[in-house]
């Protein structure tokens, strides 16, 4: 046995699955992943997993893995050599920029990735292709959570650790659903709820299971969020039951905000947003008693038309009840992507830098100009939404993805996947034949997690390193090491031996992880950022002052926009409402690739009040079309009382293409931050009589 003990090695990685950043140790023998074994020392999650976490890495051996490189000779894609590849797409990226600018070309970066990857990514895009095109999928959930806080707060990201929520007296979920998305971040919540009587709210069209433990839930209708918010708000400044100290010494903009409440009354929010206005005082009542108060929010906030307006007016809410710089209280925006945090931190974005540095401020460009020894472009680039429209017109030609799957996880996937078919010249590099390979020019083999050592940052600011589990498989190759090639053949004189070298370039540029060191994150040990360069960190975001004007926060006045979806009644009569499920990932391209996960649950479905299958004679099982403005989908119907009346539930983890929500989502974005509106989509119900 000792022999066999030998054999097996056990290395440290942090899991891919979810923005709760969960580490442990895998188990394996050769390639064989024998067990995943959560460490004490864990900082999140200590000896607790997720069925995803423990259960969710066979598809590193999956059959289906891109193992060489490939290119497209007219309807067929043709093994390449590395050599051949590499040398292929950067003669086309050079002629396409030559004839066309370097604004033709769109760069995608990955929540998949690492930090270094990202960052490598977005210098590859600004200081080697020359233009600022350069976006991640933070676009499309996260975008106007860090558009609220940075407003308000000044920092994109959760003010304080997941450890913290445990001290709150009230938690306050609105638009998210924790036990399915964040499962061991739920498990501490329903833990202080349970045995140190923490009281809960949740707010969700749906009636989660978050929402079953709830000690009040609310139902709004789809999309007025910000109404309620802010009535409970302004009810709780007439009341006298804000902290006027803490406005006093730590707020700017109260005499601009208080006006702009005016309109938010109790009778007019509950006539817009369906709720009683007894429950509306009952929540400013549950706040006013309570002495730490926190507020979780994700994609049912974020992902409508007005989404960075009801983020900010979420940290409005915390701003006045001065619930912001002590443990248990402020704001979380739950990230969902493992490493979503990271990509928008390392740059990420059309208009900022590493740090959130704006590209625009000629000194901070002068700054990246000098590190990186090169011109950068001043104008902000497009970010994806506007990429896709880009294409559209003719003014975009190439695109060059890491890690995304664009063409279905994009809102408006006819729309996309008609632009896509566009492209002159499109690069994809990633772990499996997407539906967006489909498009692709050449497709560069990518390895997952497993296979890599960076860091990712989880939705608490929290940086951790990941080692290397398994060798690379074939000739997949480490997303850091391909964009390293990339760019020397682009005429960059790159060398990083490993990624400790990028993160330590990142460092000295952008001053928010100024003591992110490899050898501060040795095994189980992580920086919360900022990080100051004597490796303190930060766990708790804001407790003596906001890194804006005057050391103070910022109450904004917020604007209420109508849902897309209220229009036309007639034609669509059904709200689609969707999100995620426990057991499966995104597009599902790993998850439904681990045996045991596909066999328990094999696809999508959607979910349909008692109410409405008695109306329709729709039963569990039956097949059902759902059309939208934008296209259709063909799943299954599951009648449940955890949806209301006329309001569908459509899982977007799809194990097939054409069962995708996004053929039924559409073009509307959010006002500031053009994240699809994926929450605001009218739809038709017709009941298929097959099998
Ligand atoms: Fe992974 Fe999230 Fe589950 Fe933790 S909670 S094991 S990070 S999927």
């Amino acid at each position: 046995s000792t022999l066999r003990e030998s054999l097996i090695k056990k290395t440290k990685t942090v899991c891919t699955y979810c923005g709760v950043g969960c580490s442990f140790n895998v188990w394996t023998k050769g390639r064989k992943i024998l067990k995943v074994e959560p460490h004490i020392e864990a900082p999140v999650n200590g000896i607790s997993t997720c069925v995803k976490g423990k259960f969710g890495w066979d598809f590193v051996n999956s059959q289906d893995r891109l193992l060489h490189p490939l290119i497209r000779r007219g309807d067929r894609f043709e093994t390449a050599s590395w050599d051949e590849a590499l040398d292929y797409v950067s003669s086309k990226l050079r002629e396409i920029r030559s004839e066309y600018g370097p604004d033709s070309i769109g760069c995608i970066s990955s929540s998949k990735c690492t930090n270094e990857e990202n960052y490598l990514m977005q210098k590859f895009a600004r200081a080697v292709m020359g233009t600022n095109n350069i976006d991640n999928c933070s676009r499309y959930c996260q975008a106007p959570a860090t558009f609220g806080l940075r407003r308000t707060m000044g920092y994109g990201g959760d003010t304080g650790s997941i450890s913290d929520i445990a001290q709150a007296d009230l938690v306050l979920i609105v638009g998210a659903n924790p036990a399915e998305s964040h499962p061991v971040l739920s498990t501490r919540v329903r833990r202080a709820h349970k045995k140190n009587g923490q009281k809960l709210i949740v707010s969700d069209l749906r009636k989660n299971d978050m929402a079953e433990r709830a000690d009040l839930f609310i139902h709004p209708n789809p999309g007025t969020d910000l109404v309620w918010l802010s009535a409970v708000t302004k009810y709780i400044v007439d009341q006298g039951w804000h902290d006027a100290e803490f406005l006093n010494s730590r707020v700017n903009g109260l005499e601009v905000y208080l006006p702009s409440l005016e309109q938010y009354t109790l009778e007019h929010a509950s006539a817009v947003t369906g709720i009683s206005q007894e429950q509306l005082i009952q929540v400013a009542t549950m706040i006013r008693d309570s002495k730490r108060f926190c507020i979780l929010w994700a994609m049912g906030v974020t992902q409508h038309v007005g989404g960075s307006e009801t983020s900010t007016a979420i940290c409005n809410l915390l701003l006045i009840t001065g619930q912001v710089g002590r443990p248990g209280t402020g704001a979380y925006p739950l990230r969902g992507h493992n490493n979503v945090q990271g990509a928008g931190d390392f740059g990420c974005a059309p208009d900022v830098f590493p740090g959130y540095e704006p590209v625009a401020d000629e000194a901070i460009r002068s700054k990246y100009e000098k590190h990186w020894n090169v011109k950068l472009p001043t104008e902000r680039g497009l970010n994806n939404h506007q990429m896709v429209d880009a294409i559209h017109e003719g003014n975009l030609r190439a695109m060059y993805l890491m890690g995304e799957d664009m063409t279905l996880v994009d809102a408006n996937a006819n729309y996309v996947q008609s632009a896509f078919e566009k492209l002159e010249f499109l690069v994809v590099q990633d772990v499996f034949f997407s539906k967006t390979a489909q498009y692709a020019d050449v497709i560069l083999p990518a390895s997952p997690s497993l296979e890599k050592e960076g860091t990712f940052t989880n939705t608490e600011r929290r940086i951790q390193r990941l080692y290397q589990v398994l060798d690379p498989l074939g000739e997949s190759r480490p997303d850091w090491r391909i964009l390293l090639e990339m760019a020397r053949r682009m005429g960059a004189t790159w060398d990083y031996q490993h990624p400790s070298e990028i993160m330590a370039e990142a460092a000295a540029a952008a001053g928010m992880f100024a003591g992110v060191y490899y050898d501060r994150l040795e095994g189980y040990q992580s920086l919360q950022w900022p990080v100051r360069p004597d490796g303190s960190d930060s766990p708790l975001l804001y407790m003596n002052d906001f890194p804006l004007e005057g050391g103070k926060a910022r109450l904004i006045p917020t604007q209420f926009f109508e849902p897309v979806c209220w229009t036309d009644p007639s034609e669509y009569d059904l709200h689609l409402n969707n999100g995620r499920m426990l057991e499966h990932f995104h597009e599902g391209n790993l998850t439904y690739r681990v045996s045991g996960i596909a066999k328990k649950v094999p696809t999508t479905y959607v979910e349909i009040s008692p109410e409405l299958a008695y109306e329709r004679g729709v039963e569990n099982g039956t097949l059902v079309r759902i059309v939208s403005q934008y296209g259709a989908v063909r799943v299954r119907a599951v009648v449940t009382d955890r949806v209301q009346g006329k309001e569908l539930y459509l899982p977007m983890n799809s194990s097939k293409h054409e069962e995708a929500v996004n053929y039924l989502t559409g073009n509307a974005t959010d006002r500031n931050t053009n994240t699809p509106a994926y929450k605001e989509v009218s739809v038709r119900m017709e009941v298929l009589n097959e099998k």
